[in-house]
């Protein structure tokens, strides 16, 4: 029999490429392993471990005792319910900005966003290292789509004066992550808002891993720089320290009217289930208490323990993680099949930590992707520290 679908998987394979699927048990206490196989985790983007905290399921048990389960119809039927509402203004509040809409996944946020704003007669400028819900959301919205080395302003402001002369007239929107998902490393937030001021664009800024890590209660990093207004679009998931599930933009009130009426993941799409909603916005009222505050400073005693722990590479050899600006530490070792031995060989010491390939990386920069949060111990961040040497060193040698 011909199977269709086998030879593409070959050919995953021989490029150290093909991924499946890993059966993890998840405790309540927020630890996840292998089934039968016990691991400390550092590969989750739960960062501040609230998504078994006790509030966030007693908000979704509650909300599941008033709603039911699904909501039903999308948001412009009748989907919204008034949970929904009252994420969405806590949302506003939490990154200072008018008003607030939330997506049924941050994937679908960024589709929203540019569906709505951007179209064939428009122009959109990515990071090279912009996650792909960006990408995707860039190409599907049929704007002339031009990309910027990574952090790079004078490429940037290059690409900004050429659309500019090129497409007068045109929206130009600037795309980018202020936390680098696979990288760990920041944007230039300030200079980026005032480049896009200087050109008359505007900014989108993908906060999906500096919410509840940077800036005070984890506002994120345009707050942190004092810019979150100036920011056209914050965009944002409950994905990831949020701790449940969804996706979020936020600016003023003019545009959340506009996504409204033409986000298509938003007009097209059921809303977000109110468990999830109300999950959401119980994390992010503990987000702006002194528990969360209090995570958070947790979280950076950890991330600062790891960074000192690191061995120190002579020179800018890539065979050593780096890192401390986020809770990301990326180990780029380079080939795909030596990074899946590199994380096959923590996994023997028990450290659960993902080998990265490509399309999620460029090719040829696989990496580890170490990920901190606020529930590691000192000890077990020491031992990661310690096996991370050992691996090195034998990499280097
Ligand atoms: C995870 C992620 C998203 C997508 O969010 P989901 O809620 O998981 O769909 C978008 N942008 C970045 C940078 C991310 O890391």
């Amino acid at each position: 029999m011909n199977d269709p679908f086998l030879d593409d998987l070959t050919e995953l394979r021989a490029r150290s490429l093909h991924r499946r699927l890993r059966e993890m048990t998840l405790s309540p206490d927020g630890s996840v392993a292998p089934v039968g196989r016990p691991m400390i985790n550092f590969a989750s983007n739960d960062y501040l471990g609230l998504s078994g905290h006790p509030a966030l399921r007693d908000a979704a048990k509650a909300a599941i005792d008033e709603y039911g389960v699904g909501a039903g119809a999308s948001r412009l039927v009748c989907g919204t319910l008034p949970i929904h509402l009252r994420l969405e203004e806590t949302l506003a509040r939490f990154k200072g900005a008018e008003a607030a809409l939330s997506f049924s996944s941050g994937y679908a946020a960024a589709h929203g966003a540019l569906s709505a704003l951007a179209g064939p007669d428009d122009v959109v400028i990515l990071d090279k290292l912009a996650h792909a819900s960006l990408i995707d959301a860039a190409r599907s919205c049929r704007a002339t789509l031009r990309v910027f080395p990574h952090n790079h302003l004078g490429k940037l402001e290059s690409l900004l004066q050429w659309a500019h002369a090129e497409h007068p007239g045109a929206r130009t929107i600037v795309c980018t992550e202020s936390v680098f998902s696979m990288d760990g490393d920041r944007a230039p937030v300030r200079d980026l808002v005032a480049l896009k001021k200087k050109y008359g664009a505007l900014l989108l800024l993908d906060e999906a891993h500096a919410v509840g890590v940077i800036g005070r209660n984890g506002r994120g990093l345009a707050h942190e720089c004092e810019v979150a207004r100036e920011v056209d679009i914050l965009m944002g998931t409950m994905s990831k320290a949020i701790g449940v599930s969804g996706g979020y933009l936020a600016g003023r009130h003019s545009l959340v009217d506009l996504l409204i009426n033409r986000a298509r993941s938003f007009v097209f799409s059921t809303a977000q289930p109110p468990a999830l909603a109300a999950a959401s916005l119980a994390s992010l009222e503990l987000l702006m208490s002194d528990e969360g505050e209090q995570r958070r400073l947790t979280l950076w005693q950890n991330i600062r323990h790891l960074a000192a722990q690191l061995p120190k590479a002579p020179g800018p050899s890539q065979k050593t993680p780096r890192g401390a600006g986020s809770a990301i530490f990326p180990w780029i070792v380079g080939p795909e099949a030596l990074a899946m031995e590199v994380a096959a060989r923590l996994a023997d010491r028990g450290f659960l930590a993902p080998a990265i390939r490509y399309p999620t990386v460029p090719q040829g920069s696989a990496r580890l992707r170490l990920a901190v949060t606020s529930r590691h111990t000192p000890d077990q961040i020491t031992a990661l520290g310690q096996a991370i040497a050992g691996l090195a060193g034998a990499l280097r040698g």
